[in-house]
């Protein structure tokens, strides 16, 4: 089964998001359970707290297919220790959200090094810096998005993030969710059947499906390799439709939640039902 959804908004209250997702026809979704840019955020309350687990059951939308997302700000490979530590501790308050959401997992990008620090060296602090939230937490997963390797931004390589997974002490708790429009302006080409065969067995590989936990499902405004991040609507951009074609009808991406980032969201039910028409 796939489970195909959207980033939906939850202003007004996290459980926005659901009743947004229902209206869209979405089997999942993605959510900010805070404002993404800023630093601060007025914990939930109990209300919030139940009224979301009461919704989202009537929804019939499970946890595992529900990929919430970090704030942009935080950097946890950051090579300045204070800026860092702000980092982790507002990653922390992120986790704990969604325990107390009862949501399974959580979405970030990897982390920056700034070019003050060497990539081995920024990869290890983000690795220390899973470790000392996981210790303090439960339940949820830690998921690493790939990202487009703009700037100094890491997660754009396969062999990041596994570096990462492998210095994360308890390999339970961490995942991968793959940004189609990301891996493909890092450089990994999907557009033929080939190509999509190549780069998914080096995700294999390298990485390793087990740890797939989620997908974002983009297309991508920029060329193959130009580490831009910017996205576009299914099958309108550099990527096109065959790529999707192959997603929807490939068994490892079963059972996870796979979550439009397109940018006209006024056809986002008519993405998800495309997507859904593709597979064979
Ligand atoms: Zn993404
Ligand atoms: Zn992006």
């Amino acid at each position: 089964m796939k489970y195909v959804g959207a980033h939906t908004s939850a202003s007004g209250g996290v459980f926005n998001a659901i009743s947004h997702a229902q209206e869209i026809g979405a089997k999942a979704f993605a959510l900010f359970t805070k404002n993404q840019r800023r630093w601060d955020a007025k914990p939930l309350d109990t209300k919030t707290i139940d009224t979301f687990k009461k919704r989202l059951e009537d929804s019939g939308i499970l946890p595992r297919h529900i990929l919430p997302h970090d704030s942009y700000l935080i950097n946890l490979g950051h090579p300045d220790d204070e800026k860092r530590a702000k980092s982790m501790e507002a990653f922390l308050d992120e986790v704990q959200r969604c325990e107390l959401l009862g949501l399974d997992r959580l979405n970030f990008h990897p982390g920056s090094h700034l070019k003050e620090i060497s990539e081995d060296e920024c990869l290890g602090r983000i690795a220390e810096a899973m470790n000392r939230t996981l210790e303090k937490t439960s339940g949820v997963s830690l998921v690493l998005e790939n990202t487009a390797g703009q700037g100094s931004n890491l997660g754009w390589k396969f062999e990041h993030l596994a570096h990462i997974i492998d210095k994360v002490e308890d390999k339970s708790r961490v995942g991968v969710c793959i940004d189609t429009c990301h891996m493909f302006t890092a450089g990994y080409d999907i557009r033929t059947r080939e190509a999509y065969d190549v780069t998914m067995a080096q995700f294999e590989n390298i990485v390793g499906f087990k740890y797939l936990k989620g997908m974002h499902i983009n297309d991508s405004k920029p060329d193959l390799g130009s580490h831009v991040d910017r996205h576009d609507s299914i099958g309108k951009g550099k990527i096109g439709i065959d790529a999707f074609r192959f997603i929807m009808n490939d068994e490892r991406m079963d059972d996870i939640p796979l979550i439009l980032e397109t940018i006209d969201e006024s056809i986002w039910a008519q993405e998800i039902k495309l997507l859904y028409s593709l597979m064979d």
